[in-house]
């Protein structure tokens, strides 16, 4: 679950990069963020990782309160998101495996959940054949299913992809959408950042649209004529098991 209430973020150049944005996002939502270059798109991920502080207004990330969050907190709240960036940022002298089972192994993981996960996680982004092949031999989509793979190895509630489709051909970009599609059918929720307004428009998802700071368009809150339901209701979060994703 995200909770921004009247946030604020100014950068210590004076640059308002974000102002009095109130959101809520349930868990098991997947959400579209755009908006042009500038717009705060970043900030606004930099927020829900903890990687910047509000100057203003409360944040909220899966029942973390980051008003009360402690330095002590934070690998805990990291634990609860796996990240996906627009240049992969895999390690090349590593096997596409070890690069997948070292994010489990820096969390404390035994050799044994390893062993068991890591496999179930390549076949689920359709990279079992290419287990031992080291990341410069892969395409772009797949290095992306690589970082995809490491993203989810440790079953978080919330997935962080900033502009992931961004380094991959266009028809594999596609590709990418419908595995984060599948990730968030599994209850995990998903957050994109994206510019491509045609992956946007061919996957119907919640869209939050940001303009100079502040939210602009959020497609839940568009309500239809005639007072019927609207046209994305708010999804039941699905409860996970313990290694279901
Ligand atoms: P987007 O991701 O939508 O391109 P950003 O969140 O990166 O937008 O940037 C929003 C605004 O904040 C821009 O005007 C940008 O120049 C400014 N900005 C971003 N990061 C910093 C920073 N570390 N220091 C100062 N200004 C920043």
């Amino acid at each position: 679950m995200i909770e921004f209430r009247g946030v604020y973020k100014k950068y210590g150049n004076g640059t308002e990069a974000l102002r009095d944005v109130n959101i809520h996002i349930d868990d098991g939502e997947f959400v579209f963020i755009v908006g042009e270059s500038g717009a705060g798109k970043s900030t606004f991920l930099k927020l829900i990782m903890h990687e910047e502080t509000a100057t203003a207004g409360e944040v909220i990330v899966n029942n973390f309160r980051f008003s009360k969050l402690k330095r002590r907190d934070i690998p805990y709240l990291r634990r609860t998101m796996g990240i996906v960036f627009q240049d992969f940022r895999l390690i090349n002298t590593m096997t596409v495996y070890e690069n997948v089972a070292f994010a489990m192994r820096v969390t404390g993981a035994t050799r044994r959940e390893i062993r068991r996960r890591v496999p179930y996680i390549l076949q689920l982004v359709g990279l079992q054949n290419h287990a031992r092949h080291y990341p410069p031999e892969l395409s772009g989509g797949e290095q992306q299913r690589v970082g995809l793979a490491r993203a989810l190895v440790n079953n978080p509630a919330l997935i962080i992809a900033d502009e992931p489709t961004g380094n991959v051909d266009p028809e594999r970009a596609r590709d990418i959408v419908e595995l984060l599609t599948e990730i968030n059918r599994r209850g995990a929720t998903v957050l994109m950042v994206t510019h491509e307004h045609s992956l946007v428009r061919q996957f119907s998802q919640r869209t939050i649209t940001i303009k100079d700071g502040t939210v602009v368009s959020d497609t839940q809150n568009e309500t239809p004529p005639d007072g019927m339901s609207p046209l994305q209701p708010a999804k039941q979060p699905v409860m996970l098991g313990g290694d279901q994703l």
